[in-house]
């Protein structure tokens, strides 16, 4: 009997590599650019880290995570989300050191696990790309992660990103909207999705990111949060508007961005692309200014961004970026007849330690086998070792693009090739 891969997971098969390694090359390439350090925590973590700083009653939480007891009976889960791990890393091994005021910058690449409704890009194995700066209040630094993020959807050849940017307010002022928010809701809560009538006892700013219609035209004229910003969260918004405009970083201010983890503080962000349909987000992150208090340490503002490499890598798809073809490279060495077969070997092992990407026939079938089998692994040379060739130290050099050939000195061989490839 065949196993077949669980519901909701996929595989990334070699003729989808090139996309994720272009990627994730990119993104690490411009976490070093903008000065973050990479961090990789564990797959799993003890749950009640992320009960705690991703929130009981958020939908992450309370439907979604792999949790599971081990054989010593710890309750643990898979991480359903980049931050709360980082945070935890953070200050589980004081990287902030001696200095309060440095900016710790990390950056991971990792697999996101949660129990989802399959869909397009939403894995229940998915990878996110993500970024935390931990240690600064500055609204600079969120507009940084933005700009970090944009650099890589551009990087990608992704030009019709558009960046949704709303405030959620913090701890002083974000109770006043509520109450606001739940005295517009109360008397249409009946009409509601299920979900909703949930979320408006247990969380109620996430009835603002609802998708139902109904409710959305319910909560179209509902008060905004941006209008009862306290002064420091009005500042703070408005700096970043401000950095924003002096970076030439569009934006479009949307205050149903409130994203789905109770940790969010100030400044809240999405990113949405063409060709994903009606769940068109690839990434996003804001500011969580009291997590890491949360989750034992002092008070520390803190801005991250997550990016979900799957749903990135569809919309590079849909976009009509070209993938690359993978260039011709490599040398096949052919070899003919016994007395070949060792110095064939030899060559091989010869060319690899060179760094020249190298491969042989192993069942030593006959020439034509070989050549159609070097071009059908996509090499761009064949090195030909017959007798002649092995009585006079030489090997005959296959071009097979264009199919010329010539005799070339054993001992010249790897200068030639380096030169070429
Ligand atoms: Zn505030
Ligand atoms: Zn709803």
């Amino acid at each position: 009997m065949l196993y077949r891969i669980p519901r909701g997971v996929n595989d990334i098969l070699p003729d989808q590599i090139a996309a994720w390694q272009q990627a994730e090359a990119n993104f690490q390439k411009l976490c070093r650019l903008y000065n973050y350090e990479e961090v990789r925590t564990p797959i799993f973590e003890q749950t009640e880290l992320f009960v705690r700083a991703v929130g009981e009653d958020t939908d992450i939480v309370a439907k979604e995570m792999y949790t599971f007891e081990d054989r010593s009976a710890r309750s643990l889960t898979l991480r359903p989300e980049g931050t709360a791990p980082v945070v935890r890393a953070y200050l589980e091994n004081s990287l902030q050191g001696q200095d309060p005021d440095r900016l710790v910058k990390l950056y991971y690449i990792a697999p996101i696990f949660r129990y989802d409704r399959p869909q397009a890009g939403r894995y229940r194995q998915h990878h996110q790309a993500g970024a935390e700066a931990i240690g600064s209040p500055e609204p600079e630094v969120d507009a940084e992660i933005i700009q970090l993020s944009l650099d890589f959807f551009a990087s990608l050849g992704l030009k019709e990103v558009t960046l949704l940017l709303n405030s959620v307010g913090c701890p002083q002022c974000r109770p006043t909207y509520i109450k606001a928010l739940k005295r517009h809701i109360e008397p249409h809560l009946d009409e509601m999705c299920s979900d909703c009538q949930r979320r408006y006892d247990a969380n109620p700013l996430r009835l603002l990111d609802c998708k139902n219609q109904t409710c959305r035209q319910i909560l179209e004229q509902a008060p905004s949060m941006l209008d009862m910003l306290c002064e420091e969260c009005a500042v703070h918004f408005d700096t970043l508007k401000q950095t924003l405009d002096l970076l030439d970083i569009a934006y479009n201010i949307d205050p149903h961005i409130v994203r789905g983890l109770d940790y969010y503080t100030k400044t809240a962000f999405e990113f949405v692309a063409p060709g994903l349909g009606t769940q068109d987000s690839i990434g996003g992150g804001g500011r969580y200014d009291g997590l890491i208090e949360e989750c034992g340490g002092p008070p520390t503002p803190a801005v991250g961004v997550g990016i979900g490499l799957e749903r990135t890598l569809i919309a590079q798809e849909a976009a009509g970026v070209a993938q690359p073809e993978p260039a011709r490279e490599g040398v096949f060495v052919v070899t003919i007849g016994a007395p070949a077969w060792p110095e064939g070997l030899k060559l091989l092992a010869q060319l690899r330690a060179a760094g020249l990407p190298a491969e042989i026939d192993y069942r030593r079938r006959s020439v034509r086998a070989q050549l159609r089998y070097a071009d059908g692994e996509g090499c761009r040379w064949a090195a030909i070792l017959g007798e002649d060739e092995i009585r006079s130290q030489t090997v005959t050099l296959r071009n097979m693009v264009s199919g010329e050939q010539d005799s070339i000195r054993q001992s010249e061989l790897i200068d030639r090739l380096s030169a070429e490839l």
